[in-house]
């Protein structure tokens, strides 16, 4: 960022070559390049031992290579681990990796802070502070496999710190950069946006990339109670997202997640599990609850287990596919934003004070 420097990590194959070109290298140069970037995950131009001594030269004076910075890792007793990357201008983000017997899943963040303001979520209450480029999106990848397990990462969910669909370029093109084929990193089927509702964002991603899974937030099941806590609805009602959500191209057997963030008292009623049916039924759909993490500043509730289970009852037993989230690496602080918060207010990031 703000160097002005072509960015390998930021750039498909295309922009590669037409780059090297421009430089007076040789097309073929290209696939050598990308495996140091981004499958050995080799920033320094030095260490490319088999380019040319001139060429290195000449990118460490024009080009980069994104790296971002490991501020914090911390590994939970479950497993999970997670990193609070520092970018070049102070700010940081945080990425947390998820392993399971069957997978192991990278949460991705795509910007500093949220413009969004959902009433439960820590990012949104700490405002907004910039996209992330590409590059920086990209390199959570790059630098989590450096570090985990036999850099195991099968799965990617942009779950993480900010909205995609507000961040489009940028995620679209990490998207395309991470499931390029000739790379192999992850699989577009096995990459899941999750998104707060941004219906212009989804309908145009319908468009331009509909093999990656689509989750959406609903969290609330009516436009009531769902303005309340997240502010985009009063722009994108639950109407027009369902519709929004019926034009998404979904391969036969596919669904869309809905998110459900269970807020004891507020939206964990009979009443509100029988309106969530009602919604889910209107297109093929699985339904995640998400126990609310409590954070102090937010003043919610986590529902009792006996009204989860009820509520997630409810749901089974008119047929929907319904999962409880449990929620992993607490003992580290891994949910949603807790451990740059509690790093910035400590201060050993050096990052802005917001
Ligand atoms: N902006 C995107 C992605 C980031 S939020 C979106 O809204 O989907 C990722 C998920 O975390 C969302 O489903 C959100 O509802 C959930 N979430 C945020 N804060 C939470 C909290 N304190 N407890 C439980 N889930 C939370």
């Amino acid at each position: 960022m703000g160097s002005g420097k072509f960015d390998f990590k930021g750039a498909d194959a295309g922009d590669i070559a037409q780059w090297i070109t421009s430089l007076g290298e040789k097309p073929y140069r290209v696939k050598q390049l990308r495996q140091w970037v981004f499958t050995r995950g080799v920033a320094d131009f030095s260490q490319m031992t088999d380019i040319s001594k001139s060429f290195r030269a000449t990118l460490e004076q024009t080009s980069t290579v994104t790296a971002l910075k490991v501020l914090a890792e911390t590994r939970s007793s479950d497993g999970t681990m997670k990193f609070l990357f520092g970018l070049k201008d102070g700010h940081s983000v945080e990425t947390v990796w998820i392993p399971d017997e069957d997978r192991a899943t990278l949460c991705v963040s795509s910007q500093v802070g949220c413009k969004l303001k959902c009433g439960f979520c820590l990012t949104g209450h700490g405002g907004f502070q910039r996209n992330l480029s590409t590059a920086e999106i990209v390199d959570q990848l790059i630098q989590a496999r450096l570090r985990v397990p036999g850099g195991r990462v099968t799965n990617i969910v942009l779950m993480g710190m900010g909205e995609p669909l507000d961040n489009y370029g940028n995620v679209l093109k990490a998207i395309r950069i991470i499931t390029d084929e000739e790379l192999a990193l992850v699989g577009a089927r096995k990459i899941t946006l999750s998104t707060a509702g941004v219906v212009p964002g989804i309908l145009k991603l319908a468009e331009d990339f509909p093999k990656i899974k689509l989750a959406v937030s609903l969290n609330a099941p009516t436009d009531e109670k769902r303005e309340k806590i997240m502010p985009i609805n009063k722009k994108y009602p639950i109407n027009e997202l369902m519709k929004a959500l019926s034009k998404w191209p979904l391969p036969r057997g596919r669904r869309i997640t809905f998110e459900y963030v269970m807020l004891g008292g507020f939206n964990d009623s009979d009443e509100d599990a029988k309106k969530l049916v009602a919604i889910a039924r209107r297109i093929p759909s699985k339904i995640n609850l998400i126990p609310f993490n409590p954070c102090p500043e937010l003043g919610y509730q986590r529902p009792s287990d006996e009204r989860i289970e009820r509520f997630y009852h409810t749901l089974i037993d008119s047929h929907l596919t319904v999962f409880i989230r449990q929620s992993r690496g607490q003992d580290i602080l891994a949910a949603c934003g807790q451990l740059r918060e509690s790093l910035e207010m400590t201060g050993p990031t050096g990052g802005p004070a917001e």
